[in-house]
Parts: structure tokens; sequence; C-alpha cells
């Protein structure tokens, strides 16, 4: 079967069903007047035929005047089987012997020898009986006419629908050539632009909102791989280049034994910098592409929080910080252990690197709802200037670079919690004060 446009398939349904209408409108309108004409001929016929009764009965000698007086020129009246009267045209077409014999019901029509039809009835007096017929010539005339009219008209209809619906569909259909115009300029460098949307609310406005929303999204996503490429080869030539600096520092110098083992330290550290780097980078990768296997036991939000806070104590100590955990007995999760231990962890970890000594840390444990738990950690830091708040999760992303940086951080911490929270149904909500501190809210679903 050929594959033809839609515009042609949709010019020839059109057609096909306008034809399909105007045929069986067209024959329903000849049977109706055909019908309506035979009525009104039977009709004429019965008045005819009381007409002459009449006149029979009342004044025989004008029989003759009937013709000339009202057009009455087909009539015979007989009594017992003898022609009493009858017209010359009755004689002329033969029609005594259509009413001789059987004469079946009436009235009916008839045929002459000579083609001719003629519409017959009959009546029956006290002692007579009157037959009167009428000419089927110009009925028939009539009908020919109309059904030429509708033959001749059909075609020519169907050639308009034709010719009116392939340039309506032309019409309807030029957005989706607009479209695909504009869709083939779009390419990877160009996801800035959009579709033409003409009317929104129809069903072409729909489609292309859909599509551009798609463009939206995959612009959104270029853009941040792009930023995540130049990100990444950044964070990686800044250990590269430290190590390259030290070397050559310390090729051009002879130096003696213990100051050569500070260089490899230091080369060392920051090779261990570019590790963390390197399979912190591969953890978030393979997590994003849904390739980390989640375990589904049930979690103690309390102990996990205790547990996390014991691990990085320690650093808090350091810095004379104060770490405390208030936590609910009995609050429950679904989930991974150890990969929410990782979420919580870069948080209490953020807290108490980005909060000045002797500052406070406190990690909460509460229900939220009947369905949902929180692990707040508030801690009494700088904050988050709110221009950051919505990109702070993403990777790379640090309000203030350069400290970041000293204090070892990879830029990559809450993009991993968001990572492990989001994969438990859950969210991190973010609140925070400029100069008194923040609170990450770890809500998830309860058990
Ligand atoms: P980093 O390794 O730099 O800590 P993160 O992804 O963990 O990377 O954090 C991103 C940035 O968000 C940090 O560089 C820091 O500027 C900011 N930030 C995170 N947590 C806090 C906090 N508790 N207080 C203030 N700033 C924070």
């Amino acid at each position: 079967m050929p594959s033809f446009s839609v515009r042609t398939r949709l010019t020839l349904w059109y057609a096909s069903v306008l034809t399909l209408i105007i045929c069986v409108f067209s024959t329903g309108i000849f049977l109706f007047v055909r019908a309506r004409l035979s009525h009104d001929l039977d009709t004429q016929l019965g008045r005819d035929l009381a007409t002459v009764d009449r006149i029979y009965r009342e004044e025989p000698r004008e029989l003759t005047d009937l013709d000339s007086h009202w057009g009455i020129m087909l009539f015979q009246i007989f009594a017992k089987d003898t022609v009493v009267y009858q017209t010359d045209g009755w004689e002329r077409a033969g029609l005594a012997r259509a009413v001789a014999g059987d004469r079946g019901a009436m009235p009916r029509s008839w045929k002459a020898a000579d083609g001719r039809s003629f519409r017959l009835q009959t009546a029956s007096g006290p002692s007579y009986e009157v037959a009167v017929a009428i000419d089927e010539a110009p009925l028939s005339r009539t009908l020919r006419t109309l059904a030429v009219i509708l033959i001749m008209g059909i075609p020519c209809a169907i050639g308009l629908a034709i010719a009116g619906g392939y340039v309506l569909a032309g019409r309807v259909l030029s957005p989706i050539g607009a479209m695909a115009d504009q869709a083939r300029k779009i390419t990877a460098d160009s996801l800035g632009e959009r579709l033409p949307v003409k009317n929104p609310a129809d069903e072409f406005g729909r489609l292309a909102t859909v599509f551009n929303e798609t463009l939206a999204r995959l612009d959104d996503s270029f853009a941040r791989l792009r930023r995540f490429t130049a990100d990444a080869s950044h964070e990686l030539r800044t250990p590269l280049t430290a190590m390259r600096s030290v070397g050559e520092v310390a090729l051009q110098r002879s130096l003696d034994r213990a100051a050569y083992r500070d260089v490899i330290g230091s080369m060392l550290e920051e090779v261990d910098r570019l590790t963390r780097l390197v399979e912190t980078l591969l953890t978030l990768t393979r997590a994003e592409s849904g390739r980390v296997h989640l375990a589904r036991n049930v979690v103690d939000l309390g102990g996990l929080a205790t547990a996390v806070a014991d691990s990085l104590r320690v650093l808090a100590e350091e810095k004379a910080q104060t770490l405390s955990v208030d936590a609910e007995a009995e609050i429950k999760a679904m989930g991974d252990a150890n990969v929410l231990r990782q979420g919580l962890s870069n948080l209490v970890d953020n807290a108490i690197k980005y909060t000045p000594e002797k500052g406070a840390i406190t990690v909460r444990v509460a229900k939220m709802s009947l369905a949902e738990a929180a692990i707040e950690v508030r801690d009494t830091g700088r904050g988050i200037p709110s221009a950051h708040r919505d990109r702070i999760f993403d990777r790379f992303y640090r309000v203030d670079t350069a400290r970041a940086r000293d204090s070892g951080g990879l830029g990559l911490g809450l993009a991993i919690s968001r990572w492990a929270i989001e994969a438990h149904g859950g969210r991190i909500e973010l609140e925070s004060e400029e100069g008194k501190g923040s609170v990450f809210r770890i809500v998830l679903p309860r058990t």
C-alpha cells in the first residue's frame, strides 16, 4: 500500500465521507420527490374521477366539454360491459385494454404499446363504471431532469470537496511544517531555540509546547554537563599544577634528604586529593546513572544520627565545637544504611567545616508527620547567602571557592547527599540566615 502524506490521507478520507453523504442525501431527495409527485398525481386522478362521475350523473351532455373546462382528457364510462362514453385520447392510447379484464389494485400504472405510461383509476357507480387516466410523461420528465441534475452535481461536489479538503488540510497542517523546519535547525549548540507556537491551546500548540519543554530540559542538562566538564577539568588541573610546580622547584635546587621528603610528601597530598576527587566523581556518576544497588532494610534514624556524630566528633573537638544529637526514639525508615549514613555525614561534616571554632552543631531526629521523618543538621556558622541556595547542591559549586578548597572540600559533598536522600524517596530542605547559621533538613518517608 503506497504511503500517502497526511494531507492526502486527510483529503481522501474527507472526500470519501462527503461522497457517501452526498450519494445518500441525493438518493433520499430523489425518492422523496418521486413519492411526493406520485402522490400528487394520484390525488389529481381522484379529483378527476369525482368530477367525471358527477358530470355523468348530473349533466351527461357536458361530458364532451370536460376536456376544455377541466383539462380531463382521458376517461371512459361504461355500463354492463358496454362503453357509454370515451374520449378520443382514451381510444388512441389504447387504454380500453388497460381496464378490460383483470384491473388489479387501483390506482395503478399502465404502459401502452408505444411506450407511453399512464396512471389509471376506476370507480363504480350504481349501474356504471368510470375510468380515468393521466399521462405520466410530465412526471417522468421531471424525475429524469432531477436525476440528471443530481448525477451531474455529485461529481462536481466531490471535485470541489477534494480541492477544498486539500487546501483546508494544507492550512491545518501548516504549523507541523513550520515546526519541522525549525526543529531541523536545532542542534546541540542552539538548544536555546524554540519551536513556533501559534496557538498554545490547540493540539499542535500543545505538541510544540511539550517539545519546547523537552528542549528546555535538554538545554539545561547540556548546560550542566558543559559546566561540569569545565569544573571537573579545573578541579583536576589544580592538583596537577601544584605537583608540577613543587616538582619543578625541587629540580632547580639541590636539596637535602629531608627537603626531598617534604616535596614528595606534598606531592602525595595532591595525589591523595586527586584520588579522592576521581573516586568521588566515579561514585556520583555510578549513583546518578542508577547503577548503585540500594539495600532495603529498616534503618533506625536516631541510631544512624548518633553513629555519624560519633564518627565526626573528633573533627568538631579539634575546633572546640559542641556536637550534640537529640533523637526521638523509634523513628525508622526503609533504605540502605550505608548510603543514608554517607548522605548525613556529608551534611554534618560541612556543618563542622563551615562553622567557626567554639560553634555549636546539633543533629535532631524527629517526626514531621505521620508519613515523614526529619533529620535536622543545625549549625551556628556563617550561613549561606540566598543567591547560592539553589545551586550549592550542584557538583563543584562552592559559595567561597578559595576558602572551601583550603578546607579540603571537593564541592561534591552536597551533590552526593542529595542523590543519597532522593534515591530513598526523600528530599533535603535548606534554611539559612547569613551570619547566624544553617539548617539542612533531610525529610524521609517513615515506616
Ligand atoms: P565542599 O566539599 O566544598 O564542602 P559541598 O557540596 O559539600 O562541597 O558544599 C558546597 C558548598 O556549600 C560549600 O563549598 C559551602 O560553600 C556551602 N556549604 C555547605 N554546607 C554549608 C554550611 N553548613 N554552612 C555554610 N556553607 C555551607
